[in-house]
């Protein structure tokens, strides 16, 4: 497939990442070489801070899928995947990660040394049907592995009660009775705490670095998202607050010196669902008519403040809210949050990317459309798929997303 021109990396804080990245699948295999125990768990899970306190090793398969995308593997891992009876309709990430685990993980070549395999696994027993699905998934390949079955309820955010909260609480001392006995390592409750404040600090961060998008022109876009692989991945340590801290210090000088991602800024666009990570550099393609994506419904996922005062409790509010922030939340939840973010962003124009692999957050999409109209902002909907690129034609992107911007232009008198 013809791929958009590479994603463009203006900040200097961007171009750290692939060490960053580098170096965190470096201490995966370190610790699987030195007897460290590594566990495989869903993202945005209470269970990293967990880890990271008692000095044991997470590991991300779902983050695994757009390392491949990037690496352009994914076709290789489909092929595997669909050969066992998995169908394209799939969610990406699941073909994905089972293509991989059946097919090239473990032989020579993986890009960044692959995937560790895993001494423990923590199926989430909640999220959307496929996230549910990988983990056993990846309990059959792994039978070895030590597996904690949690209890989360799903509960929309807006419903969820004290007895939520204290039933997640019971469920986070099962699992770190279940880490002690499995790993004969003890949890340190003041080691806990410092690492949620180390977490709680990075969402902070997090924020700042989204508020600076604000700024007209906007210092960063849509294409230099992949900063929040420190969120993925490293929550709960100094080394996301450090690197965070220079991004913020970064944007900030750029946003208060007024330098944009582009000479001229005329449109502001919001992106929602997950980016293709096989093609970020889609992203820039707006530029050239003077388009920047500004903000997107991905990255909000990552503004949650821990109560740094009661590490369990804030954890376990963690772990509760992690799938209804995302994949599972409700289409009212989901209108407001899209509709919030085009007013503190001054968004002129919305692309609704219909994501033929992730039904979840596709789902809603034609409300979302018919409220962002009643409220004068007009919307595009793309056709795509976050993982597949054999479901995104390049060409009628961009002949729509041409007309789209014109619209935009013209509504604006700038055409
Ligand atoms: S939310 Fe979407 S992309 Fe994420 S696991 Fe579920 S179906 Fe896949």
């Amino acid at each position: 497939m013809e791929k958009s021109a590479k994603s463009k990396k203006r900040l200097q804080t961007a171009k750290e990442l692939p060490l960053i990245i580098a170096e965190y699948y470096q201490e995966c295999h370190e610790a699987k070489s030195k007897g460290k125990p590594v566990g495989w768990m869903p993202p945005m899970n209470g269970a990293i801070e967990l880890f990271y306190a008692m000095d044991l090793q997470p590991v991300f398969p779902e983050n695994w899928s757009p390392v491949c995308a990037a690496f352009g593997l994914t076709r290789q891992n489909f092929e595997v995947s669909e050969g066992m009876g998995y169908s394209r309709d799939l969610c990406g990430y699941l073909r994905n990660i089972i293509g991989y685990v059946h097919g090239m993980m473990g032989e020579e070549g993986n890009p960044l040394g692959g995937l560790p395999e895993p001494d423990l696994m923590l199926p989430p027993n909640g999220g959307c049907a496929p996230v549910m699905k990988i983990f056993q998934a990846l309990l059959r390949r792994f039978p070895a592995a030590k597996a904690f079955k949690g209890d989360i309820p799903q509960v929309a955010i807006e419903n969820i009660s004290r007895y939520h909260v204290d039933y997640a609480v019971s469920e986070m001392k099962r699992l770190i009775a279940f880490l002690e006995e499995a790993t004969g390592r003890r949890l340190d409750m003041d080691r806990l705490r410092e690492t949620v404040i180390l977490s709680d600090r990075a969402c902070e961060l997090w924020d700042e670095i989204m508020a600076f998008r604000r700024y007209i022109p906007t210092p960063i876009s849509a294409s230099e998202i992949g900063i929040m692989f420190v969120m993925v991945t490293r929550q709960g340590t100094q080394i996301a607050v450090d690197y965070l801290t220079r991004v913020r210090d970064e944007l900030k000088e750029r946003a208060e010196g007024g330098t944009g991602v582009i000479e001229n800024e005329k449109v502001r666009l919001f992106w929602d669902n997950i980016p293709l990570w096989y093609n970020m550099g889609l992203f820039n393609y707006f530029e050239k008519m003077g388009g920047v994506v500004v903000a997107e419904t991905y990255s909000a996922a990552w503004s949650l403040r821990l109560d740094v005062s009661n590490p369990l409790e804030a954890i376990a509010m963690k772990t509760l809210i992690s799938y209804p922030l995302v994949s599972c939340v409700s289409i009212r939840k989901r209108k407001e949050m899209v509709l919030k973010a085009c007013r503190e962003y001054s968004i002129d124009g919305a692309i609704l990317h219909r994501n033929k692999s992730c039904v979840p957050i596709t789902l809603g999409q034609m409300d979302i459309k018919r409220e962002l109209e009643a409220q004068g902002v007009p919307s595009l909907i793309i056709d795509a798929d976050h993982m597949d690129e054999r479901n995104f034609s390049v060409a009628q992107f961009q002949t729509r997303a041409d007309a789209f911007m014109e619209m935009l232009l013209a509504r604006k008198g700038l055409l």
